[in-house]
């Protein structure tokens, strides 16, 4: 049994799908020199860190120290300056198909309607579109969108358009989710909707999620481990074990042991007299 998790028959296991230790994503040494015309601007120093299929991680850091750079190097979108970053053991050098995206902005194709846009990573990887339309729809409900499907982005509001770009993400069931600040635009109370809906599909489905979030309790509410970086250029500064029970309702977020996380990671950001997180 784990730390913290109470006894009763009702216990679920911390990290259902993570027992195997297989590493999924594997950073090894992965650095980032951005190349302007001022000369070499020195992003992200070297990274480590394997992370293993079906786990949780959160990355938590002060702005710009290369979050969304090692996000997007783990995506295939931006070359790696130096070391490495593979998925199921292999090197990664263009977009995988098994990676869902989502980014700090929707980035929604503005002449699509919302439903083609959810579907559009199921029509670019040729799949049979019958078969992920009920996906889509579902997903939509989920998410608060029903009956949004013929509208055009623009016809959304900013939080409506990003919960789409998260649907969009998950549509093609990828077994990798990268998210970079996914929920940062919404109002309260559907971030905290989209952090319980998050949790739900990683724990009944056994995707590997890598978030970065500007949120202390997103992050410990979220995680299995929390990665935490230090200014730029950026490195790992501390890794936390959250070992609070799973499924986690919003009221864990009261909790002493809830508290005392995100005392400790806060900690690091006061330390840094840099408060961005
Ligand atoms: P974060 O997501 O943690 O806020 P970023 O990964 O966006 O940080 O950026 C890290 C650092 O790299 C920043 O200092 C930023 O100025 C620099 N940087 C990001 N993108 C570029 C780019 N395309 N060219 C040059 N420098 C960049
Ligand atoms: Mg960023």
């Amino acid at each position: 049994m784990n730390a913290g998790q109470a006894a009763g028959a009702d216990v679920l296991p911390l990290r259902p799908h993570a027992a195997a230790q297989e590493t999924h994503i594997r950073i090894a040494g992965a650095t980032k020199v951005y190349q302007t015309a001022d000369g070499p601007v020195e992003s992200l120093k070297p990274i480590t860190l394997d992370i293993a299929r079906g786990e949780f991680v959160v990355v938590v850091g002060p702005s710009g120290c290369g979050k969304s750079t090692l996000l997007k190097m783990a995506a295939g979108l931006l070359s790696i300056t130096e070391g490495s970053i593979s998925i199921s053991g292999r090197e990664v050098t263009e977009p995988a198909d098994d990676v869902g995206i989502v980014f700090q902005s929707p980035v929604l194709l503005p002449w699509r309607n919302i439903f083609r846009n959810i579907m559009l990573p199921v029509e670019m990887r040729g799949l049979d579109t019958s078969k992920y339309e009920p996906r889509a729809r579902q997903l939509m409900q989920t998410a608060g969108l029903d009956g949004f499907d013929r509208k055009l982005p623009w016809q959304l509001s900013g939080g409506m358009q990003q919960r789409a770009a998260i649907c969009r993400a998950l549509v093609h069931d990828p077994s990798i989710l990268l998210m970079d600040e996914p929920f940062g635009a919404l109002d309260a109370m559907t971030r905290e909707r989209m952090n319980l809906e998050l949790q739900r599909i990683w724990y009944s489905t056994g995707k590997t999620v890598l978030l970065i979030t500007h949120s202390i309790p997103e992050a410990v509410f979220l995680a299995d481990r929390v990665v935490v970086m230090s200014e730029r250029p950026g490195q790992i500064a501390a890794i936390y074990n959250v070992d609070l029970p799973r499924p986690r309702p919003l009221t864990v977020m009261g909790t002493p042991e809830f508290a005392a996380m995100t005392q400790t990671i806060r900690a690091h950001f006061f330390a840094q007299g840099n408060v961005d997180a």
